[in-house]
């Protein structure tokens, strides 16, 4: 094999004990499903080449290409708030690292590749329609704009597997900028093992926040940068109306990237308590409890850090707590702007959050569409989305006020109704049409349903005449009350 992949492994450079080194398991019949051409061109490969016999070998995990250094990570962490000190990598094995065309490193991951020394009872492997939902959901968030992990390429592999129904297999290749979760710290914190930590953070830091390694003190200066990006992220997830459903501290990033796509949702009508994943019986990561849940899973990070921070561990604990201050206000700053830019507010006011906040309750109060609402707002003079509202004369009286407050705008509607469309999508991953195309794959094995998805999702911004079934919400028959991890 001719050399494909210019691998820099610096993870696997890490001590043994961050990993273990194994090849994906071989899978029966490999067979091609998509390469992300762009994304590949981007990261330096030759989309040909991963399409070809031997591309699609690697990226089912049956054949190993030189450099990579196929390994297992190790990690822990908290799952619904209970500690887990051993999970890992149970059905991953990390090829390795490249770096871009824009100079950025990258894990590339396969993400079904058999049994591994973490896979406890399950089975390492992946079922079609996870691997489809990650896919499109993913992708949907990086043309949204969102910092996320990606998905490369997708693979069946001709077995199948068991759940509570025999289903066809597949894997994903992942790429993202590191696979270091809060739960890679736990793990070696668990173990007492504070040399590991510091290894650890100080590869983080020199990966993601190098800034902070010229900090007077550098781990504090990461937790406090890690603690921002979470912030920032969560802010971002609730602008779009994205729930993330497993918000586990072995499911968040350091590096401030969504990672882990199982039961996620995007929400129809608005309100605060949804929740979607089966196994979130209390609603610990409902899509409004998600920014306090971000700040307990970065509390979790600090943990493991206090011992590099100060040797007085009193003193550590109030440092940190006062870098963790951070976190609440980055939030709700982000937060409040966003919700300004989505009513189309250029210029901020006071008064402007109570504004957002109010149509906000009224979208509660009337089951409205949390993306169209917004969408429609930013069409003509807004009137559109009264349709949304079970009681239309409770908007118009928000509508009023809104108009009052445009007033006072010094940008053109023009401009405005432009920043409006470029914030607010039309078009999301519905659970309903994301379910029906997994169906159609699942099912018949067509993939039509999937690529025109990821076609519309592709410039979820940008009006598409003929697409409009894509913004509607389901109908009462359509609906998906419930969404799976899919393990
Ligand atoms: P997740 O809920 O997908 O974030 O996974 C939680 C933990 O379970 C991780 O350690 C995974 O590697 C592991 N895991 C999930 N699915 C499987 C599987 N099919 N086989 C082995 N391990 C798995
Ligand atoms: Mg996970």
């Amino acid at each position: 094999m001719t050399v494909q992949f210019a691998f820099d492994n610096s993870y696997a450079r890490l001590p043994e004990r961050f990993y273990a080194p194994l090849p994906p398991t071989p899978v029966a019949r490999p067979k091609l499903i998509r390469i992300n051409t762009a994304l590949a061109e981007q990261l330096g490969l030759d989309a040909d080449w991963l399409a070809s016999e031997e591309g699609v070998s690697v990226l089912s995990g049956n054949l190993v290409p030189d450099g990579a250094a196929s390994v297992a990570l190790a990690y822990a962490g908290h799952q619904f708030g209970h500690f887990n000190p051993q999970l890992g990598d149970g059905r991953a094995i990390l090829l390795g690292e490249v770096v871009g065309r824009d100079g950025l490193r990258r894990d590339i991951q396969l993400k079904g590749a058999g049994p591994t020394p973490f896979s406890r009872r399950g089975d390492g492997r992946a079922a079609l329609g996870p691997v489809l939902r990650e896919y499109l959901v993913s992708e949907a968030m990086a043309a949204l704009g969102l910092p996320t992990t990606r998905a490369l390429a997708a693979v069946t592999t001709g077995e199948e597997v068991v759940r509570e129904t025999m289903l066809p297999g597949g894997v994903l290749t992942r790429v993202a900028s590191s696979h270091i979760r809060v739960g890679t710290f736990q793990y070696f914190a668990a173990r007492e093992d504070m040399e590991a930590v510091r290894l650890l953070a100080d590869h983080a830091i020199a990966r993601h926040y190098p800034e902070a390694a010229e900090a007077e003190s550098p781990y504090l200066a990461f937790l406090g940068a890690v603690a921002e990006r979470q912030a920032t992220l969560i802010a971002r997830w609730l602008s779009i109306g994205f729930i993330h459903g497993v918000m586990n501290t072995d499911n968040c990033s350091v590096a401030g990237e969504t990672i882990d796509y199982g039961p996620c949702a995007f929400m129809d009508e608005y309100h605060p308590g949804t929740v979607f994943s089966s196994i979130d019986q209390n609603a610990r990561y409902a899509y409004g409890n998600q920014p306090s849940i971000g700040l307990w899973n970065v509390s979790r990070l600090a943990e493991t850090l206090l011992p590099l921070i100060d040797v007085d561990q009193a003193k550590a604990l109030e440092a940190a707590k006062e870098v963790l201050g951070v976190y609440g206000p980055r939030f709700h700053a982000e937060y409040a702007g966003l919700l300004r830019r989505k009513i189309g507010l250029a210029e901020a006011r006071e008064g402007d959050d109570d504004l957002a906040q109010d149509l906000l309750k009224l979208m509660m109060g009337n089951n409205a569409d949390f993306t169209l609402t917004f969408r429609r707002l930013g069409e003509g003079d807004g009137s559109v989305a009264r349709e949304q509202f079970m009681d239309p004369a409770a908007f118009d009286a928000w509508h009023r006020r809104w108009l009052e407050r445009l007033a006072a705008e010094t940008v053109p509607a023009e401009v405005r109704r432009t920043a409006m469309r470029g914030i607010n999508p039309a078009f999301i991953p519905r659970n309903h049409l994301v379910e029906a195309a997994l169906n159609a794959a699942i099912a018949h094995g067509d993939f039509g349903p999937f690529e025109e998805m990821l076609g519309v999702l592709s410039r979820p911004y940008d009006d598409r005449p003929g697409a409009e079934r894509y913004m509607e919400p389901p109908l009462e028959s359509e609906r998906v009350r419930q969404t799976f991890c899919g393990t």
